[in-house]
């Protein structure tokens, strides 16, 4: 847990969140400030501020309740589909540093853009370049 964190906050039950589900390692709650009805955060109950800082059960716990929690938030709020997606970093636009993924549900016609919207404008890679881009991360893996 840390001090100053809003979601160590929540999870400790020290400030009121609309829980939707909660498990031994992750906790999720309305968004206080939603982008759409039914704008759900998962978070896992131990403070890491990025998604490379969680364990591997941690990791793998997060996407298990996001697993759980698509289908029943899309069908509550009636919605045709859903964007789920994590800011992973400042420059990503993660405001709340710790890791959280959002469930974002969507409406035909709601106006949204895909998650193709969020990065800046596009690169032009040549093959040589993707092919060298694919080396570096294989060869730190
Ligand atoms: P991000 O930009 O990915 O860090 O998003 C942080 C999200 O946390 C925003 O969508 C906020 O509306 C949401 N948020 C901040 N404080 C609270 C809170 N106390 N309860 C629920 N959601 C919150
Ligand atoms: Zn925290």
């Amino acid at each position: 847990m840390s001090d100053d964190c809003i979601f160590c906050s929540i999870v400790a039950g020290d400030i009121p969140a609309r829980t939707v589900h909660e498990d031994s390692e992750t906790l999720a709650f309305l968004d206080a400030n939603p982008l759409a009805p039914g704008h759900t955060l998962v978070v896992p109950k131990a403070h890491h501020q990025h998604v490379e800082a969680m364990d591997d059960d941690t990791a793998a716990a997060v996407f298990g309740t996001l697993h759980e929690i698509v289908d029943p938030v899309q069908e509550a709020v009636d919605a045709d589909g859903s964007n789920v997606g994590i800011n992973n970093g400042e420059a990503s636009g993660q405001e709340v540093p710790h890791v959280h993924a959002h469930v974002v549900p969507r409406f035909e016609g709601d106006g949204g853009r895909p998650i193709h919207a969020v990065a800046g404008s596009r690169p032009d890679l040549s093959d040589d370049e993707l092919d060298a881009i694919r080396e570096d991360i294989d060869a730190r893996l």
